[in-house]
């Protein structure tokens, strides 16, 4: 008989073939405030990650541990990586989107639309063909917490693509807070969080689904409900499950939104992403901490997928 392990709860047998019955929570970081924005490197054999209060951005590595990557961050939130290997980030205090040359130049990729500051960017994804599409809602304005608390001059609904040649378009207008986002494996379907109802308890926690129409999006209805707290960093596997943040922990589901399973984290979740040296650990930011687990799956990013991927 195989005993399932404390931290997974399986909710569909699909989800015991993603998850090893041997694997186990591993506390990798600790010590911070709000952890955020994973990202594999691994070409380089290491994460990254934000801690948004302290201003930090943070470098992982197995044979290495824990050490500084930047510091001011001016608030770094949301990482990935464009495909040419360069750390693309939402940075609360700049208000702005920003990309790290090879050579460690910061370039503002976007700060401003239709003449107003942005609000503060949350998170960030590059399609293969270059174009940037990130998320501004209002959470990095609100307090001195996690930015500077200012006045808003975006509604807080918006979700941005820039494009490769530098057009920047607001290509959804209608969320309550719109947060992580990531694509499917194809490309065809991008899946956006939607966090508002952690200030509106009349706003369903959900992930929304569009259908990708070039540059443009196509409303494909709610993917998923979120049943513990609100979804927050995303991520799709190679098979095009989905692998959410949530109050209780990360939710697996399945590309027909069924949920398949968690795997049950002791702080609330933030985010998440695929990595490891041979691409297939979650590692997943929680409040005060980043953890690890081993997964039978790889990430649908290429950059994720370990040396050999
Ligand atoms: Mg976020």
């Amino acid at each position: 008989m195989i005993t399932v392990p404390p931290h997974l709860e399986i909710h569909d047998s699909r989800f015991a073939a993603l998850v090893h019955p041997m694997s186990t929570l591993d506390q990798i970081a600790d010590g911070f405030t709000w952890t955020e924005g994973p990202v594999w490197f691994g070409d380089r054999d290491c994460l990254l990650f934000s801690d948004i209060p302290s201003q930090r951005v943070m470098r992982w590595s197995e044979t290495e541990g824990l050490t500084l990557y930047r510091a001011p961050s001016g608030f770094n939130n949301g990482n990935t990586r464009d495909r040419q290997g360069r750390l693309v980030g939402c940075r609360h205090g700049a208000r702005d989107v920003v990309r790290t040359e090879h050579d460690g130049r910061l370039t503002v990729l976007a700060d401003r639309y239709q003449g107003k500051r942005l609000n503060s960017p949350n998170d960030v994804v590059v399609s293969s063909d270059g174009a940037v599409w990130f998320t501004d809602p209002t959470y990095g304005i609100m307090s001195s917490f996690e930015g500077y608390r200012s006045q808003p001059e975006q509604p807080g609904r918006n979700v941005y693509r820039l494009s490769p040649e530098g057009a920047l378009d607001a290509v959804v207008t209608d969320f309550a807070q719109p947060n992580g986002l990531c694509f499917s494996p194809d490309e065809s379907l991008l899946y956006i969080a939607e966090s508002g109802s952690s200030h509106d308890d009349s706003v369903p926690s959900v992930i929304r689904k569009f259908a990708v129409m070039g540059g443009t999006l196509r409303d494909a209805g709610v993917f998923a409900t979120i049943d513990t707290g609100l979804p927050d960093g995303i991520r799709c596997d190679v098979a095009g499950n989905l692998w959410s943040s949530a109050a209780d922990g990360v939710h697996c589901f399945a590309p027909d939104g069924t949920l398949l399973g968690k795997i049950r984290v002791p702080q609330v979740v933030s985010n998440l992403c695929f990595g490891g040296r041979d691409g297939q650990r979650l590692f997943i930011t929680a409040t005060r901490a980043v953890y690890r687990v081993f997964v039978d799956i790889h990430g649908a990013e290429p950059w994720t997928r370990g040396r050999a991927g």
